[in-house]
Parts: C-alpha cells; structure tokens; sequence
C-alpha cells in the first residue's frame, strides 16, 4: 500500500491509499482492517473532516444534479456487521434525497431467476444526475454464489454453459459491463468494507447482548462466518479481476466505523471532483428571457404581490 504519511492525509490523498484499479497483484493480506491512516479517533481529529466532506458532497452533487450529463454508481459489497447499512446512511446524510436512489440486493426471486443476472441490476441503474448506491450487487454473483456451488444450480443455466471457467468469464462480462456504463457517462466507483474476523465477532456479540440491536441479528450471519476464508478468497480473486482504471475497487478498513465513513465520504467527493461537473451556462435568448423576468416581477405594484 506504500508509505503512509505522518500528518493526517486529505480527500485526495485518502481516496488514492485505498484504491484498486490494476488487480494483477492485489492481495487482502496488504490492506489492514484496523487502518485509520493517521488520524486517532473520531472525537481527536476527524470531525473537520467528516463535516467537509458531507457538504463538498451536497455542493458537487447540486451540480451533477444540475448539469445532467453523467451518473454515478456506488456499489457496496462487505461480510456481514461490516457497517454497509451505516456507511450508506453516511453518505446520504450529505446528499439531496432527490438525486439518489439506493437498492438493495437480496437473494433473487423466483422471477428474477428466469432471467440472467445482469436483468434486476439494469433496472435500477441511475439516471443522468442521479447517484444510484447499490447495497450489495451483482457481485453476489461471484461471492455467495461461488461460496455456495448450490445457489448456481438454481440459476438454471444450461448445463453445458456451466463450467470451470464460469467465474472468469463472469469477471469478464461484469468487466465489459463496467466499461459499458463508463462509456456511457456512467460513472462506477466500487467499495469492499474490509472487516476483521475478530471484529465481526465483536459486533455479532454486541447484537446479541444489546436489547436494540438484537433485530439485526440473524443466525445465518453466524453460519456464513463458518465460510470466512472461503469468502475472503473469492473477495481478492473477485479484486485481482475486476479492478480497472474505469472501475476500480476501495479496499476502505471497517474494522473502525467513524473511519469506515470518513474514507467513503472522501472517495465520494474525490470522484465528483474528478466528474467536475458545472452548472449549465444560458444562452443569450435565455439570458433575455430571465431578464424580462425579473423586470416584470421587479416591476409589480405592492398590491400584485
Ligand atoms: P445485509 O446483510 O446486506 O445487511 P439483510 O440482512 O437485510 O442485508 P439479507 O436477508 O441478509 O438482508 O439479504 C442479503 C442476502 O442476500 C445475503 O446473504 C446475500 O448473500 C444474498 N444475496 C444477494 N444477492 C444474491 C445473489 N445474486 N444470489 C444469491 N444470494 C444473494
Ligand atoms: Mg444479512
């Protein structure tokens, strides 16, 4: 992950520290979970920041919004107790509910398993000026799915379509898929919430001894815990395969939330920056059209207001 710097890096520099974007020579064991890139807590000396970050966030968005050009698509994959619903209301809590659509992906139904896996995401990607968030995606697809081979069968591929290069050839058209929308003005930006093994256990214990957290746990969290490492390998296979220069991966520690949202808010601006979107310029005939506007409103009598 090279040198980290001593004084506190900022959005630009936090945003680089944990992106992805060539994935030949990833690997998971390099990015710590427990990373806060310098800063001690949340109290000592992340809340400027924290701050900055939602309001750049609300400017830049106004603009997107405004100029109605590109989309932007967040997506975010995690274990279970990384603090994905967390991290998403963070985000939100920054940007005009108007402008975002959030989706969350659950087990496909029955009608959506008639269809490839591609079918359900398409119809929720964002507009023009629109950020869509995605609460996991379609790299379910290559995470439970691969964890567990009896959820493939129930995708009723034909049987000669499935074979040992599925998963290669699934990165591939996820990867031309990525590119699609980029080419599109759609702009992709992927999140992994890196947790600890011993941090999920922390939170699952919390779950179960806070009486207002219990409704968040669920036993089959525990069982997929079961399945850690195999999960962690299809995370990093799924990153060395994935990552792009139009697409790339944050690989954002989580084992720390208030650091989980500060990185995530600083990636989020860092990529409507790079988008540097403007509000649109009027032309003359519209210029003269508000001109005339405001002339006659200036111009009323007390009594017409
Ligand atoms: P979360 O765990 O994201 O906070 P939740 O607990 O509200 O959400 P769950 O019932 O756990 O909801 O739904 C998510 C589950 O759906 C996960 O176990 C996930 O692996 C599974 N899932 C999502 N997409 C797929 C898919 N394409 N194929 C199979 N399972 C999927
Ligand atoms: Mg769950």
């Amino acid at each position: 992950m090279g040198k980290y710097s001593k004084t506190h890096p900022q959005v630009k520099d936090l945003a680089k520290r944990y992106r992805v974007e060539k994935g030949k020579n990833f690997r998971l064991k390099d990015y710590d979970p427990g990373d806060t890139a310098g800063f001690k807590s949340e109290k000592a000396d992340a809340p400027e920041l924290l701050q900055h970050n939602v309001e750049m966030m609300a400017r830049l968005q106004d603009k997107l919004y405004a100029e109605n050009r590109w989309g932007v698509l967040l997506i975010f994959q995690a274990m279970d107790a990384a603090g994905k619903d967390g991290t998403i209301k963070h985000v939100m809590s920054g940007l005009n509910p108007q402008g975002v659509q959030v989706y969350s992906f659950k087990s496909p139904s029955a009608e959506e398993l008639d269809h490839d896996y591609l079918w359900r995401t398409s119809k929720c990607l964002p507009e023009r000026g629109r950020i869509g968030i995605f609460n996991r995606s379609y790299y379910e697809e290559v995470l439970v799915v691969r964890v567990h081979h009896e959820l493939l069968n129930a995708e009723k591929l034909p049987e000669r379509l499935v074979g040992k290069k599925i998963w290669e050839q699934r990165y591939e058209d996820i990867n031309n898929f990525e590119k699609y929308l980029s080419n599109n003005g759609m702009v992709v930006r992927k999140f992994f919430l890196n947790l600890s093994k011993r941090e999920q256990k922390r939170r699952f214990l919390s779950r179960l001894d806070d009486a207002d957290k219990n409704w968040k746990f669920s036993t089959s969290d525990i069982k997929e815990r079961g399945f850690w490492k195999d999960y962690q390998n299809a995370y990093e296979e799924m990153i060395q395969n994935t990552a792009t220069d139009c697409a790339p991966w944050y690989v954002v520690p989580a084992d720390n939330k208030w650091f989980t949202r500060l990185a995530v808010g600083a990636i989020v601006v860092q990529t409507l920056k790079e988008i540097d979107p403007a509000y649109p310029r009027m032309d003359k005939a519209k210029m003269d059209d508000l001109k005339k506007a405001k002339e006659l409103l200036t111009g009323q009598m007390p009594e017409e207001e």
